[in-house]
């Protein structure tokens, strides 16, 4: 049932959990023990009472099979169902013959055997991928003995009503479609749902490395694909510095500095429009870029947030914290590149803290004050 509702949730796209290899291969070994259930109590309906014996002994290894599941140890749970199904195919043809489909068993446990190799395929089973294979050949060559052996010999217990032979094939046929179908299922969800994780997990790590920890802006990554992408449009970037941050750190405290950064994210957040790329260009240095905007209104963007960062009441602890910051403007007109345009939003920044603080500077107030 839980199969079922869970396939049910990966059809619509939500599934969130999934099942452990232990859980499946329980599950399969449950499979397993229902179909030799149904093999016994046609042997003992056609009265073939040595594979009605086999068959019990099959349900005790299936038993045993379930608990190696428990512990998730899929090989040896791929190889003793392996080994027992080949011994039970053998037998059973030796029996009554191959009219019964016996060997259709072959292409049943071969499915069980990819889904177990590949759907649970951990990094350290690298080096058995070509197991299956393997199995593959060794199948193959007992098909064939099997075949020739049937060809020359006759069935030690033919059965006497070729209406049996029919029965037995048809549930052998059914056997070997519904575990084909159900390695299938299981490997097909259980790929989707390994990618429906790495999905996730990408996302996530590409959130992380693109978006600072602590103030929720970017990092410099962004920027650099700003600058990597289509910057023909022209753009003007503020790169602002919280003025004697490290007097902040130094009274109140390294906590109540990240509280200063993280209020100042959000006052240039709160000034900014939605184009703006706001980045956490070092520490306590904040670059913003403004895609499709002149100077004049660079410049009224940096007023707001000086303006802001002045007079928002900021406390710590009941402590009122003092919090100014010095902004570098700079035009795309004035460079080009990525190093030169930050160079000279830098200079102009330098130039402010030189001279009071707390102010805007672009390159033309440096210049003139040269
Ligand atoms: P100025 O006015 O010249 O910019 O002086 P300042 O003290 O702000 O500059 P300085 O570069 O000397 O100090 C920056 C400080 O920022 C030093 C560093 O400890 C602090 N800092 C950097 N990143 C963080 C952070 O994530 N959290 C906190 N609390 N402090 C940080
Ligand atoms: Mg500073
Ligand atoms: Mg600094």
């Amino acid at each position: 049932m839980k199969l079922i509702k869970w396939c049910i949730t990966y059809a619509n796209g939500e599934s969130k959990d999934e099942f452990s290899p232990a859980q499946i291969l329980q599950f399969s070994s449950v499979l397993l023990e229902l179909c030799h259930m149904c093999i016994l109590l046609m042997f003992l309906y056609a009265g073939v009472y040595f594979m009605v014996a086999v068959n019990v002994v099959s349900l005790l290894i299936y038993v045993v099979s379930f608990f190696i599941a428990k512990k998730s140890n899929y090989r040896m749970f791929y190889s003793f169902v392996y080994i027992e199904v080949c011994i039970h195919i053998i037998l059973a043809t030796l029996m009554i013959g191959e009219d019964a489909g016996f060997m259709l068993h072959w292409i049943a446990i071969l499915s069980i055997l990819y889904m177990c190799c590949y759907g649970f395929r951990t990094q350290a089973d690298a080096q058995g991928r070509f197991r299956p294979f393997v199995f593959d050949l060794i199948s193959f060559a007992l098909f064939i003995t099997l075949k020739l052996y049937c060809v020359f010999f006759k069935p030690i217990h033919p059965l006497a009503d070729n209406s049996i032979y029919g029965m037995f094939y048809s549930m052998n046929y059914g056997i070997t479609l519904f575990a084909v179908i159900i390695s299938l299922s299981i490997f097909i969800t259980q790929a989707l749902t390994l990618h429906h994780r790495l999905l996730t997990q990408n996302a996530l790590l590409e959130k992380m490395s693109t978006t600072d920890p602590l103030t929720g802006l970017s990092t410099r990554r962004i920027v650099t694909d700003f600058f990597e992408g289509d910057c023909h449009i022209p753009f003007c970037a503020i790169l602002g510095d919280i003025d004697d941050f490290k007097k902040v750190n130094d009274t109140y405290g390294h906590n109540c500095g990240d509280k200063v950064l993280t209020t100042v994210a959000d006052i240039f957040r709160s000034c900014t429009n939605e184009n703006a790329i706001l980045c956490r260009w070092g520490g306590e240095e904040i670059l913003v870029i403004l895609p499709d905007c002149t100077l004049a209104e660079a410049k009224k963007t940096a007023s707001a947030i000086r303006e802001t960062i002045c007079t928002t009441p900021l406390f710590y602890q009941e402590q009122h914290i003092h919090v100014s910051m010095t902004l570098g403007l700079v035009s795309s007109d004035e460079a080009s590149g990525m190093n030169h345009i930050i160079q000279i939003a830098d200079n102009n920044l330098y130039y402010g803290k030189g001279h009071g603080k707390n102010c805007i500077v672009t390159s033309e107030d440096a210049l003139q004050a040269v």
